[in-house]
């Protein structure tokens, strides 16, 4: 979302290339490119404008280290000085009450609904509680169906009150509900117009008032630029939120509403959604981002995902079949299982330092491991226990009933044949690999 910026920012550092120290002329010239770089990323003139002037204050002041070229050091200071103005460090929710409330409020389509089932899921899977949703939104009848239609996808539930034209009411009477049966966090979806308006305000200050959430967050969708950092400010204004959720960040956005919003409304932003799907949520980091935004990659972020997924007892499984060469169909699906589990491949190979530039041009489909399924599901049980089995004959079979061709189902079992090879000569200790302290 950010390569633009990335690029720019880059080009910026190289002017100081070669120069043997940071000197209010040389360094003149760099902040000029780094204040045009962020404007045109769509950051508020008045913020990038501070920005740079903190950031040149620092880079006079530095004692410039014989180690250290003044480019990098540039780079260190405003990755640093981005950081800072993102928020410095990231700032949890707070689930404080017995339900804990948590409003949602923004404009429509800023992604609420959507955000809110992805919250009900975060909070369900990572910290273990009880979460209800209710579906506060009494002017659009299809938004009540889309929180049913996410609620039954992550296994939350949902509450409603058909008929009823009471919002405060609704939100207060599912409150009650959580109450009598165990929940311990409740989510209340708000209905959102298409600006912001006098009637939506008095409504959400209303609810607000009437369930004292411990965490209000704002919605606003990150492709909306300038207005985005507005209706944050207005929204503020009125509600006084705890945090600001951006939405779309997967989109064709400059990102520079992630900038802006925390200076301005002096909130931090808490979470960042870059897909439809339920599990594209993100904890905001601003050291992360400001790493992603100069092209550090966010190597972080990539490992804790890697962790969350892999599965200790699978792994051990897995080896003690590999060295026996008993890997077989069964274990290759289950390892694409587990890769798809970790989220859209292309966001997971742009957290790499250096990969999310390479990969811009690169479209990989969220599919891509559609017909790899479909041939092996095409497999009997025998062939994918005993792929040895798996004849021309069989081939030829699998090929009709998953809609591919020989060539297809050639390629995979020659794929599959040079991935057991290559995990045996792994796992046998054949091949040479890292030894991680404290294991064998
Ligand atoms: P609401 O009116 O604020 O409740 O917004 P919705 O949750 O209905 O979202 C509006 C549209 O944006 C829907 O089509 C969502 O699927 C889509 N959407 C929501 N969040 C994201 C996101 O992070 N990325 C993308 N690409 N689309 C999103």
């Amino acid at each position: 979302m950010f390569e633009n910026l990335t690029d720019k920012l880059e080009r910026s550092f190289k002017i100081l290339k070669g120069e043997g120290r940071i000197t209010e002329i040389n360094v003149a010239e760099t902040l000029k490119e780094i204040r045009r770089a962020l404007i045109d990323a769509d950051v508020n003139y008045k913020v990038a404008k501070t920005f740079t002037d903190e950031v040149k204050q620092k880079a006079l002041g530095q004692d410039v280290l014989k180690a250290v070229k003044p480019g990098q050091m540039m780079t260190k200071i405003v990755r640093d000085s981005l950081a800072e103005l993102m928020g410095g460090t990231a700032s949890d929710i707070r689930l404080d009450g017995t339900p804990a409330v948590v409003l949602i409020a923004g404009l429509q389509g800023s992604g609420k609904t959507t955000f809110s089932g992805k919250l009900a899921s975060f909070i369900k899977s990572r910290k273990g509680r009880q979460v209800l949703l209710v579906a506060g939104d009494i002017y659009r009848p299809a938004a009540i169906d889309q929180l049913k239609v996410l609620g039954s996808q992550i296994g939350v539930e949902v509450y409603t009150e058909e008929g009823n034209r009471n919002p405060v009411e609704i939100a207060e009477n599912a409150i009650r509900y959580a109450r009598q049966k165990a929940f311990n966090v409740v989510i209340v979806d708000t209905a959102g117009r298409l600006a912001v308006d006098e009637a939506m305000m008095q409504e959400i200050t209303a609810i607000k008032a009437a369930v004292k959430p411990s965490e209000t967050l704002f919605v606003v969708d990150a492709m909306t630029g300038q207005d985005a950092v507005n209706t944050a400010r207005e929204f503020n204004d009125r509600l006084d939120f705890d945090g600001v959720v951006l939405t779309k960040l997967d989109g064709d956005t400059r990102g520079g509403a992630a900038i802006s919003i925390r200076s301005v409304v002096d909130k931090p932003l808490k979470f960042i959604s870059n897909g439809e799907k339920m599990d594209a949520l993100q904890v905001f980091h601003p050291e992360r981002m400001a790493d992603r935004i100069l092209g550090m990659g966010d190597v972080v972020s990539l490992v804790e995902r890697a962790q969350e997924q892999f599965d200790e007892e699978e792994a051990r499984r897995l080896k003690k079949k590999l060295v026996k060469n008993q890997f077989n169909f069964n274990d290759f699906i289950a390892q694409i299982q587990q890769i798809k589990k970790m989220g859209n491949l292309k966001d997971l190979a742009s957290m790499i330092p250096g990969m999310g530039k390479m990969l811009k041009n690169v479209d990989i489909p969220d599919d891509v491991f559609k017909q790899t399924e479909a041939i092996i599901s095409s497999m009997t049980p025998a062939e994918r226990e005993h792929p040895e089995i798996i004849n021309a004959r069989r081939r030829e079979r699998i090929a009709k009933g998953s809609g591919t061709t020989m060539a297809d189902v050639n390629r995979l079992m020659k794929q599959f044949e040079d991935t057991r090879k290559m995990m045996k000569a792994v796992a046998g200790g054949n091949m040479k690999m890292p030894r991680i302290p404290g294991r064998r």
